[in-house]
């Protein structure tokens, strides 16, 4: 069994395919500079990062698997879950994710309307300056350029003040249905993650409803350690997984450096008393036989070094 802390896995991140602001294969040097050693892309709603951030990733070696962040709509709720270790080129997959990504533009027109209303000029044309990839056009690149405008100091000022529910520029949204979003990762031979359950508004009732409706539509776990949890949260949310027998994943959600509070390389390890959900995977053995490997070879020379 490898412990949860034997290498640095971080399977949760952006780039500029969705709301990143690095192109896949300098995440990937990012992260593999960082010394993550299991990593995955999880671009929102859109695989088609994945094929640059793999070859990016064989070039230096380190271990990755192809992964996505699908938007869910849950009793009133935005909820996203990691999809992992899926197969990029699934069909049914595929083509959840292009009808997933399809309101995001008429949604964007409806929130550069009502921001330029509440005295943001330019919102939509502004963010598209913003956007990689405009079928991905977020609430971020709205985020960027109104602290671009000095409108406000940083992105978290922007959705406190326009962009989070009850705020002028917040457009409700209708995303994937739960178990849809499940049903295309697993049919694409993947693993599906709730993803960072502490941010969501729900109380302890509904969130354990979700879990619950979650594990039987066949989520297999949650994010226990992540960028947008505190300490407290890595705790709760190991208490969970160990609860609802969930697997445990662990990433940064890096999306663009100096933004996100929490970069690669700067997460501790999972608790001992979760299972990865890297625990069965081949390319989680490949790191951590290389790392055996590694040390076999450098000990005797550390050994030298001191005598
Ligand atoms: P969207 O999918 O367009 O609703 O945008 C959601 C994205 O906004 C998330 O994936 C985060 O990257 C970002 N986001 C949401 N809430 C916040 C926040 N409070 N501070 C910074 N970024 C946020
Ligand atoms: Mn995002
Ligand atoms: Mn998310
Ligand atoms: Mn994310």
């Amino acid at each position: 069994m490898i412990a949860p802390g034997a290498f640095d896995a971080d399977l949760h991140c952006h780039s500029h395919v969705s709301d990143g602001i690095l192109a896949p294969a300098e995440v990937v040097r990012r992260a593999h500079a960082a010394g993550v050693r299991l990593h995955a892309l999880t671009d929102h709603d859109e695989l088609a990062g994945i094929p640059e951030a793999a070859a990016e990733a064989r070039r230096l070696g380190m271990a990755f698997v192809a992964g996505v962040e699908i938007s869910v709509s849950w009793g009133g709720e935005t909820i996203h879950v990691v999809g992992l270790r899926v197969d990029p080129h699934k069909p049914t997959l595929i083509e959840g994710l292009a009808r997933t990504r399809a309101g995001r533009d008429a949604r964007a027109r409806e929130m550069g309307a009502q921001l330029e209303r509440a005295g943001v000029p330019d919102a939509y044309a502004g963010a598209l300056k913003h956007v990689g990839n405009p079928a991905l056009i977020s609430r971020t690149h709205f985020a960027r350029h109104i602290v671009d405008s000095g409108i406000c100091a940083d992105v978290s000022e922007v959705f406190r003040h326009y962009l989070s529910e009850g705020r002028p520029g917040f457009v409700p949204h209708r995303w994937a249905a739960l178990g849809e979003a499940v049903g295309w990762i697993r049919g694409a031979g993947g693993v599906a993650i709730l993803a960072h359950p502490g941010r969501y508004r729900l109380d302890e009732g509904r969130l354990w409803a979700l879990m619950d409706e979650f594990r039987q539509a066949g989520g297999e776990g949650i994010e226990v350690v992540s960028g947008s949890h505190t300490p407290d949260q890595y705790r709760r949310f190991a208490g969970h997984a160990r609860e609802f027998g969930f697997l445990a994943s662990r990433g940064s959600d890096f999306h663009a450096p100096g933004e996100s509070r929490v970069d690669f390389g700067g997460l501790p390890p999972l608790p001992d008393s979760v299972v990865p959900v890297w625990r069965d995977w081949p390319e989680a053995a490949t790191v951590a036989r290389s790392r055996r490997d590694g040390r076999l070879q450098t000990e005797p020379a550390t050994g030298q070094d001191t005598a």
